[in-house]
């Protein structure tokens, strides 16, 4: 991600090229369309600004910089399935008093001992039951973001997440660079996927975590819009490039830290470290006295 990708936003010069001599109601008029201009531009650079801020709190981690560049897609990109139902998706959302964020959420709070467990890219028939079963010897509530076309494909390992007590939520229908995509496809991609999802449980997901961690002003609009608040993370251990089983441990509980959101994977490749990794993980971060949860408490006891 770079800057270029909010280059379309910046706010644009007026000409004021043409000097004609106007009358005085013409220069009253054109003042105060003129002051209502500026503010106009104030605001929408602030708002930019203000994504771009978080945004870049998320890239200037080297772990993320890297995984952004270095992270061969390992999802087979589906044909062009991304068809909206014919039937309108039932507005029903998830009961939550969690308002959705303009903004990434990249942490929780600095101050309380809580650190959220992430995993993405599945659900994976191989890898999936195993990080349920071990989240269950912990006591670990987690959140998953799942791809949609994987939720297509086993809808029963997503409602084995939600009745297991985790959160399900949505890591786009295809794991595209949303930040490539047009309005439409960007669009596409979020609600089809919340649409699988609401399929296998029942309910939409609150929570979407975009591929790559890419986002823009398109991305972050549109997830609004079908109120998806954007969740990051400042904690990678890279474990999708298999770096070897202690490295994942001494990056995860490196980094750890109040408010911490770990990301992990469950599916995109071979996760045989990732789950050989994660016992020891959750056990040394439980006995420096953190608490896992899942991203809408640590986002409730944030606000
Ligand atoms: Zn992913």
């Amino acid at each position: 991600m770079n800057s270029s990708t909010y280059h379309s936003f910046a706010p644009r010069k007026r000409s004021y090229a043409k000097q004609t001599r106007r009358s005085p109601l013409i220069l009253l008029l054109c003042v105060i369309l003129c002051a209502f201009g500026a503010i106009g531009s104030i605001v929408d650079t602030f708002t930019v600004s203000t994504v771009m801020l978080e945004s870049h709190k998320v890239v200037s981690s080297p772990h993320t910089t890297q995984k952004a560049v270095a992270y061969s897609k390992p999802h087979v990109q589906k044909p062009n399935i991304l068809h909206p139902s014919a039937t309108p998706a039932p507005t029903k959302t998830a009961a939550s008093s969690i308002p959705t964020f303009n903004y990434p959420i990249f942490r929780g709070s600095t101050v309380l001992p809580e650190i959220a467990l992430t995993f993405d890219d599945g659900p994976n028939p191989s890898y999936t039951s195993q990080i349920l079963a071990l989240l269950q010897k912990f006591g670990v509530k987690a959140t998953f973001f799942d791809i949609g076309y994987l939720v297509k494909d086993y809808p029963a390992l997503v409602l084995q997440e939600y009745r297991a007590g985790h959160i399900v939520g949505e890591h786009s229908w295809s794991h595209p660079d949303l930040t490539h995509l047009s309005v439409s496809n960007v669009r596409a991609q979020l609600s089809v996927a919340s649409d699988a999802i609401q399929s296998a449980i029942g309910r939409r997901p609150t929570f979407f975590r975009p591929p790559y961690g890419a986002v823009n002003s398109t991305v972050m609009q549109q997830a609004k819009a079908l109120n998806l608040s954007v969740i990051v993370w400042n904690d990678d251990p890279q474990d999708w490039s298999m770096p070897g089983v202690k490295v994942i441990i001494q990056r995860a509980i490196g980094q750890a830290h109040n408010g911490t959101i770990i990301l992990m994977h469950d599916g995109g490749g071979n996760r045989s470290q990732t789950i050989a990794a994660l016992p020891t993980i959750i056990s040394t971060l439980q006995e420096r006295g953190f608490h896992f949860v899942t991203i809408p408490q640590l986002v409730q006891d944030n606000s």
